[in-house]
């Protein structure tokens, strides 16, 4: 989009007025002529809409809002940096509820030998508190929606922190809402122990792992590892380009089996086959049969693993209407019965794929690290 008129009011207020005006009629037109628009004016800074014309008298007088440099609200795909701060709440969140799932589960759990547990433990139930006596939000869910809410619009950092003490502010004194940016990654971060992150070719070429762990670019197409700046083509070193995140499942399935109630449905299917020839459970089908006849020593013991693998696409960030889609894999258990089979805290996400676009036949490329694990299973097993 031209925005060269935007930064001429005081040089050349007649170009400022023509980009202006064209600026808000080509707006006007791509939203499919509403009645109002929103207004990038210095004084409604994007958060009053008026009609068109009115906009173009505020931008005349008022000049543009200074720190709208990525337009967002007209037409701009959001910035990189808003993307990623959304993704990182998103799996912030996302581990904390494998973690929450897990503690609030696990009443059969034996102590863990380690403490790095019991810290999660502490950290869960500190995130879990009330953000003040008789509140219904949690600290996490609390903080998490704030976070969502920077990213979403882009607030600054400044800003984030002036919004947060002026809630605060409102709150009753006991409340434990985090009172800056600083706090409010500290208490997600804790958060981030579940993945490890995986560099990836922005052209889904590769993963920067074993052979490949310390090079600097892709060796099937050449693109650097570090992003690059569209506008300058400077190579921000340190920035990767892709990332892939990579939730081990080996130490997640050593834990669900330490868990003597869910030990045991792991063996449901064993013996609630179908009687009357009707199909209840992936064990009705003959797929598992074919599995039981080809292998049958792995048949022998029905606590062994029967794993479904599913992906799709979602897009993160649903209202901001961005074409950004980011596809989850998912692992689900078939042994267990079917009530518990497809529950949430059944279904393990084991690896998120990023974006932009959907990882079509690359998707082998991401897969590694998991078929790696799945592979150790299937051949040494665990203990
Ligand atoms: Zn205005
Ligand atoms: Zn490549």
């Amino acid at each position: 989009m031209d925005k060269e008129w935007a930064y001429c009011k005081s040089s050349n207020p007649r170009a400022f007025y023509d980009g202006a005006k064209k600026f808000v009629n080509s707006i006007h037109a791509s939203k499919g002529y509403p009645e109002k628009i929103q207004c990038p004016c210095s004084s409604c800074i994007n958060v009053w809409s008026y009609p068109p014309r009115t906009v173009l008298d505020h931008l005349t007088s008022n000049g543009i809002y200074e720190s709208y440099i990525n337009w967002t609200f007209h037409g701009d795909e959001p910035r990189t940096t808003v993307q990623e701060e959304n993704m990182e709440s998103f799996e912030n969140l996302e581990t904390y509820k494998m973690y929450r799932d897990a503690q609030l589960n696990d009443d059969f759990m034996e102590p863990a030998p380690e403490n790095i547990e019991s810290d999660v433990t502490n950290l869960v139930n500190e995130a879990e508190l009330p953000l003040y006596k008789g509140c219904p939000s949690t600290k996490m869910s609390a903080t998490v929606m704030f976070f969502k809410f920077k990213a979403r619009y882009g607030l600054s950092d400044n800003g984030y922190d002036e919004l947060l003490e002026m809630v605060g502010s409102l709150l009753p004194e006991d409340n434990i809402l985090p009172s800056s940016l600083y706090s409010t990654k500290k208490l997600l971060k804790a958060f981030d122990l579940g993945y490890e992150k995986i560099h990836a070719c922005v052209n889904d070429c590769c993963l920067f792992r074993k052979d490949l762990e310390h090079k600097e670019t892709c060796p099937k197409c050449g693109a650097s590892r570090w992003k690059v700046n569209k506008r300058t083509q400077k190579i921000e070193k340190g920035v990767p380009a892709k990332v892939l995140r990579y939730f081990p499942i080996i130490p997640r399935f050593r834990r669900m089996f330490r868990d003597a109630e869910k030990a045991e449905q792991l063996t449901w299917h064993e013996t609630h086959k179908s009687q009357d020839g009707k199909m209840r459970h992936p064990v009705d089908s003959l797929a598992w049969k074919k599995i039981d006849s080809k292998w049958p020593e792995f048949a022998k013991d029905p606590r062994n693993l029967r794993l479904g693998l599913s992906s799709d696409g979602f897009n993160p960030f649903g209202d901001l209407s961005s074409r950004y889609s980011c596809w989850p894999v998912v692992l689900v258990a078939y042994n267990l019965p079917p009530s518990l089979c497809m529950s949430k805290e059944n279904l393990m996400l084991t690896l998120l794929i990023p974006g932009p676009k959907q990882p079509g036949n690359d998707i082998d490329v991401y897969l590694e690290p998991l078929i790696e694990d799945l592979r150790e299973l299937w051949i040494n097993g665990l203990y």
